[in-house]
């Protein structure tokens, strides 16, 4: 989210894309709803077909676009090599950290049904878990449960790990460390994205 703003291109999260069509009850959210609150994949096909509706839109097709958690399967990194054609992906950012960390940001985490701006237990809203952004009120996700973030987490490690090695063998890879304030984290992303804008070095 932050990266589109700070670059000025769409942010196209898969995840916030299946969330707003479970809420506004599409036939495509009827049936990504089971899917969702278990923590379980949206078939690989449902979310192809997702992502080339959007990548058919303008604004995609000026300054780039920053993708959020897609590809999650091989299927679905082969399909949008497909869908790219004749363009390349030009980086897959990986960020890398602990998963009791990562479990614990999970459980922690909570998130504005308007907006998505995210909060945590730690560092709640100002007043009354309403977003200090919109208004909105701040809810934990439903797949935020101590049993789905375990039951993603498997699926991470089972369906996703395997396109790590798949762009670090074309050189897309970039590794950043997801370990401290979110700030830091975002300054680490913006340097090691600039220095590929400049045609630098960019591998830490
Ligand atoms: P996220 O907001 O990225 O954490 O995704 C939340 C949930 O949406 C996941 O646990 C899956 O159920 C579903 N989802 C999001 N992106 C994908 C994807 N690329 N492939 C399959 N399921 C997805």
């Amino acid at each position: 989210m932050r990266l589109s703003h700070h670059y000025v291109i769409p942010h196209i999260s898969t995840g916030d894309m299946l969330r707003a069509a479970a809420k506004s009850r599409t036939p495509l959210g009827l049936e990504a709803r089971r899917y969702l609150d278990a923590g379980d994949l949206i078939p690989d096909e449902i979310v192809l077909r997702m992502v080339a509706a959007r990548l058919e839109q303008d604004d995609t097709r000026t300054r780039g676009f920053v993708l959020d958690g897609f590809p999650r399967t091989v299927a679905q990194a082969d399909g949008f090599d497909e869908l790219l054609k004749p363009a390349e992906l030009d980086l897959a950012l990986n960020l890398v950290a602990p998963t009791e960390l990562v479990l614990e940001r999970l459980a922690s985490r909570r998130v504005c049904e308007d907006c998505g701006a995210i909060y945590s237990t730690a560092v709640p809203p100002k007043l009354n878990w309403t977003c200090d952004v919109c208004g909105g009120e701040v809810l934990q996700r439903e797949d935020d449960t101590e049993e789905a973030i375990k039951h993603r987490l498997e699926l991470y490690d089972l369906a996703t790990v395997p396109i790590i090695a798949r762009y670090r063998s074309v050189g897309k890879l970039i590794e950043v460390s997801g370990i401290g304030k979110p700030e830091e984290v975002f300054d680490s992303l913006v340097a090691v994205v600039d220095a590929y804008q400049r045609g630098g070095r960019f591998f830490p």
